[in-house]
């Protein structure tokens, strides 16, 4: 596996397979690897001839309260895992050199920016298109893959794509998660023993509305009200959103839609902002 640090030395070897005719998969990461992110790796391998994987906690998605710098960080321990799953390029990248002195363009998906976690963290959509374009103009791959964990950013990522006829598939693959459920996250590193816990109720308040939903019920605003009093009962825990919206446009439903329902939250352990879906 090549580490890479500049985004010339990344382009001249992406230029080179390319040239040689191979397939390139690409997943943008913020490190700290854990199962979740090895999926869509894996799948990576399956489907393409080259796989890069850049690690970059990007600075501009995450707002002047947020956790940037508490942000969980292994860039060797990353690096030897991407090494073991056959990785061919690991791109790390320096801040000055992705936004340098000066740095004015950004990327916005109207609407789809400003709902579910776009509207507690404002901002944030902005940051992750921008970055997320500026890697692809950078590593150029034929498919990106994506984790269903962060449905809204794959929702926007497509539209992104598809809106400035970008040259690249974006595939998103199922969220993996603990044996309890508790979906696997870099953040879930910072969570105490009793936080840890606590963070079940993510999990638990969807499983609570997809038995509700399998019993009939389609009422957005009842399958809400029961999944905020799972979540109420967690000392530990405080909701930031639970909505049920269209999984294509993130409209939010006031009925359920079989097949076209998402169901999203997103809830504090303490400092720590998990989220988490279904699509029912
Ligand atoms: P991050 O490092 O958090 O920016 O995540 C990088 C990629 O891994 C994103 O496409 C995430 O959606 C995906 N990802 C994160 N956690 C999981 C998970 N538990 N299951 C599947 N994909 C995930």
């Amino acid at each position: 596996m090549k580490r890479i640090q500049t985004i010339k030395e990344v382009k001249n070897e992406m230029c080179r397979y390319r040239s040689e005719g191979q397939v390139i998969g690409f997943v943008p990461t913020m490190g700290y690897l854990h199962e979740g992110h090895l999926s869509l790796v894996r799948e990576s391998i399956k489907q393409t001839d080259r796989t890069a994987v850049s690690v970059y906690v990007n600075p501009k998605q995450f707002g002047p309260d947020e956790d940037y710098l508490q942000y969980p960080r292994d860039i060797d321990r990353d690096a030897d895992v991407l090494e073991k799953e056959g990785v061919d390029v690991l791109f790390t990248c320096q801040d000055r050199e992705m936004y340098p002195k000066g740095y004015k363009t950004y990327v916005e998906v109207q609407d789809y920016q400003d709902v579910l976690c776009g509207a507690s963290r404002p901002g944030h959509f902005r940051g992750v298109c921008t970055v997320v374009l500026k890697l692809f103009q950078i590593i150029k791959p034929d498919i990106a893959f994506f984790g269903q964990k962060d449905a809204q950013q794959a929702v926007i990522l497509k539209k992104m794509v598809k809106d400035l006829n970008a040259e690249v598939k974006i595939s998103v693959h199922p969220i993996v998660r603990e044996k309890d459920g508790l979906a696997l996250s870099s953040r879930n590193a910072l969570l105490r023993p009793r936080q840890r816990k606590a963070a079940l109720c993510l999990y638990q308040s969807l499983q609570i509305a997809k038995q509700a939903i399998l019993k009939g019920q389609t009422d957005s605003l009842k399958i809400i009200h029961l999944m905020k009093e799972r979540i109420n009962k967690e000392k530990q825990a405080q909701w930031d959103y639970v909505e049920i919206v269209d999984k294509n446009n993130l409209e939010s439903l006031s009925k359920v839609i079989k097949g076209e329902t998402l169901i999203a939250l997103a809830v504090y352990i303490g400092q720590v902002r998990l989220i988490d879906n279904i699509i029912i």
